[in-house]
């Protein structure tokens, strides 16, 4: 009998996520450029199981039942283009190329065009949850032909993460490149969430004058309620960590100075390109550039002045403060995410489940929290919810949160602590809200400088004036 699917690429993604579906009772084909690899894998960890090895990519298409079913795990970018030219002579019409690696939309768009044009069937998917989420369960985010769903779905859905009711955490996402635009949009929400995180540890440490260990401690008491989620959790684990050579609290050793691999980029260029306002999400990219200057901000430290960070009034009041201020952002940066998910839809013309992907969102991945299942009822309940803000939770949330919030924006803008995300959150927040902005005025000196127009409050939309602001001719 032949393998039920190939997985190409044996790197630590690739090497997992075979193991989950051999586990799953499915058989595997394995491949990997350096065949080495794939020798060191047989005989290690896939050892025993339903799982055969290929030393030639003609090997392992041979290897597969037909329709073959070949997974892509390796390196994104020029690499999947190269490995689909090797594999488009060795496949037939109707065989199933998958993509699980992080790649951008855009390049699954085309190459789902370019596939289909061959007959081949192209699936562009997110995997998110790591290393640990690929061999246990991950998030499975796929999109591209949807001809290829039927087949692939038994094994995506037996592999993924699974809610509370057994539901995977998986589902067909949309056509084209929706599926790695999603995954894309996840990533740029955990820029937001790990940002956010950061800048309530920071306030808790320099305002409240809370230690890493008082610190963990609530991190874990908001673990048990609205805020759930795996990376409140980790938090917790991570503060309270201490360094095995020095003794000290860990985080206190590690460097300020934050890394990417850039899909929080791509959110945000994405996010422009599209007219999304996603400003918490950039504002979270902007966060890790900005830490990363590192000596320079070492030696701006030396020239400025900034005020004294303390408190002013009680302690439990001001952590009380920043959890609901942590909450209140993080519902504007998810409103920001699923708006600009619509508004891609609309631009490429692709149907979303919006509440299916908070489902795919419920585990596996990185960004899993309770919350999502908020999300999920929001959308049940009013399939074409405009704004996540206005679905009546998140409304009376926000409504009964945003004292504190404000409290806590203003509290660290007086003593000088950096909190980009809580306040460009609330700052959309106070932007969505409010019916009158001072555009008018931008307008009016578009039309000043550059003869722009503008439309007028007292006549209908879509009709545009020019003053002659100078009286010049
Ligand atoms: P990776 O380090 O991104 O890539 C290594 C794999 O790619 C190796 O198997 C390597 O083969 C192969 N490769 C590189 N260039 C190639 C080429 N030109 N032709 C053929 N194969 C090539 O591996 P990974 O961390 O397991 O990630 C795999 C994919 O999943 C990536 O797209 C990554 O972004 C995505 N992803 C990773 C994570 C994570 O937590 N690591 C999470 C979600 C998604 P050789 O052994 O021959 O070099």
């Amino acid at each position: 009998m032949g393998a039920d699917i190939g997985v190409i690429g044996l790197a630590v993604m690739g090497e997992n996520l075979i193991l989950n579906m051999a586990s799953k009772g499915f058989t595997v084909a394995a491949y990997n450029r350096t065949t080495e690899k794939v020798r060191e894998f047989i005989e290690g960890r896939a050892a025993g199981k339903s799982i055969v090895g290929a030393y030639s990519l003609a090997e392992f298409v041979h290897q597969l039942e037909r329709p073959r079913k070949v997974m892509l795990m390796i390196k994104a970018g020029s690499a999947v283009d190269a490995m689909i030219a090797q594999l488009v002579p060795l496949l037939e019409p109707g065989d199933i190329l998958i993509d699980g690696g992080n790649s951008h939309y855009a390049d699954t768009t085309r190459r789902t065009r370019e596939l289909a044009e061959k007959g081949l069937l192209f699936i562009g998917t997110g995997v998110s949850g790591g290393e640990e989420g690929a061999l246990h369960g991950p998030s499975i985010m796929p999109g591209g032909n949807p001809a290829a769903w039927e087949s692939v779905k038994p094994i995506f859905q037996a592999i993924a993460a699974k809610v509370a009711d057994g539901t995977p955490c998986c589902d067909w996402v949309g056509p084209e490149g929706a599926g790695h635009f999603v995954k894309m949009v996840h990533n740029g929400i955990e820029y937001g969430d790990m940002q956010m995180i950061a800048e309530a540890y920071s306030l808790l440490r320099r305002v409240a004058g809370l230690s890493n260990a008082e610190c963990a401690e609530v991190f874990r008491q908001w673990n048990q309620g609205e805020l759930d989620s795996y990376l409140i959790e980790i938090t917790a684990d991570i503060l309270g960590k201490k360094d095995e050579e020095t003794g000290q609290d860990l985080i206190d050793l590690i460097l300020d100075a934050a890394g990417q691999k850039g899909t929080g980029k791509w959110t945000s260029v994405t996010a422009l390109d599209v007219g999304a306002p996603t400003n918490t999400i950039a504002e979270a990219v902007f966060a890790r550039l900005l830490s990363a200057l590192k000596e320079e901000r070492v030696a701006a430290s030396r020239v400025f002045e900034g005020p004294e960070a303390r408190l002013e009034g009680s302690r439990a009041a001001f952590v009380e403060g920043v959890r609901q201020a942590l909450y209140a952002s993080k519902i504007c940066s998810y409103a920001q995410g699923y708006q600009l998910m619509r508004m891609a839809a609309a631009e490429f013309g692709w149907e979303l489940n919006y509440g299916g992907i908070a489902l795919m969102w419920r585990e596996g991945c990185i960004i899993r929290a309770r919350f999502l299942e908020n999300i999920k009822a929001a959308y049940t309940q009013t399939p074409d919810l405009q704004n996540l803000l206005l679905d009546e939770y998140f409304a009376q949330t926000l409504n009964s949160h945003s004292k504190a919030w404000r409290q806590v924006v203003a509290q660290a803008v007086l003593h000088g602590i950096w909190v980009p995300a809580f306040s460009s959150a609330l700052a959309y927040f106070d932007g969505y809200r409010t019916a009158t902005l001072p555009t008018n005025l931008v307008q009016a000196q578009r039309d000043y400088f550059g003869a722009h127009t503008y439309e007028r409050t007292d006549r209908p939309r879509g009709q545009f004036f020019h003053t002659n602001w100078t009286g010049h001719g």
